[in-house]
């Protein structure tokens, strides 16, 4: 479904991704795990298609298309979704009208007819019940005041409803309580399916208890250096990152 081919990125001049190769068939969850500072987030940044990001060799192929030539919202039509370190707050839209507008833009990007009212509320009180998000919640405007937690559910609620094929999810470093990263995996599991492709992205070991991967990587220093399944996850909790980081240089 993805295959990333020897990307090499800048940022500001400097080289931060340098030959990351990585290839993620569908139906699969893939983590990446490493330390900070290793280009992880830049990664996803660069899969989102923000424009401060220099490829300057390699290529990204996204179900037999180069992702690369794609604008962002090209790039949500073809079927990537992103969830961010830190959602946006956006003061004035009602989460409901957000909802609405992200659906059928993504829909007239697809050529497919915009949902109407009535069945646009059917597919969100159905996907609201699943993950226990209150009335009262999708009238406030999208994540001003939410906490963490309400955050993550309002990022979980985005994916169920846009049912995106490749799901990029780029948890923060400073740790989500365990209630949040209950709730980000509870969404990503129930999504788990074999047309359906997650990359996980993460610092820390813990979320991948609850969203066990079918494979894992290391990035450091820019590249994958390591490659394996659940284990490995446990092996970088016990062992940290020391290793790699030698390795990579
Ligand atoms: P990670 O998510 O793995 O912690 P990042 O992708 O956020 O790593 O950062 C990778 C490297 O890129 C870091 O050394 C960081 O300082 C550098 N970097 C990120 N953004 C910029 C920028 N705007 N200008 C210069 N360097 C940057
Ligand atoms: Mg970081
Ligand atoms: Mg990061």
């Amino acid at each position: 479904m993805l295959q990333i081919k020897n990307l090499h990125a800048n940022i500001d001049g400097k080289e931060i991704l340098k030959g990351l190769s990585l290839d993620i068939p569908a139906g699969e969850v893939h983590a990446i795990m490493g330390p900070n500072g290793a280009g992880k987030s830049t990664l996803s940044y660069i899969l989102a298609g923000r424009e401060e990001y220099e490829v300057t060799e390699g290529e990204i192929i996204f179900n037999g298309v180069n992702m690369l030539d794609l604008a962002p919202e090209e790039r949500a039509a073809a079927g990537l979704f992103l969830a961010f370190q830190y959602p946006v707050e956006i003061p004035g839209v009602q989460m409901t009208n957000f909802m609405k507008t992200a659906l059928n833009a993504i829909r007239k990007q697809r050529g497919e007819a915009e949902l109407d009212a009535l069945d646009f509320l059917k597919l969100l009180k159905a996907k609201q019940k699943d993950l226990g998000i209150s009335d009262d919640m999708l009238k406030r405007p999208v994540n001003v005041g939410f906490s963490g937690g309400e955050k993550k559910r309002n990022e979980v609620l985005q994916m169920a409803m846009l049912n995106p094929s490749f799901a990029v999810l780029d948890e923060t470093d400073s740790g989500l309580d365990i209630d949040a990263l209950r709730i980000v995996a509870d969404g990503v599991n129930r999504l788990r399916a074999p047309e359906r492709s997650f990359l996980v992205i993460t610092h820390y070991q813990r979320l991948l208890d609850y969203i066990v991967p079918d494979h894992v990587h290391v990035l450091a220093n820019g590249k994958i250096v390591k490659s394996g399944g659940p284990e490995l996850a446990k092996e970088l909790e016990a062992k940290g990152y020391a290793d790699f980081m030698g390795e990579a240089a």
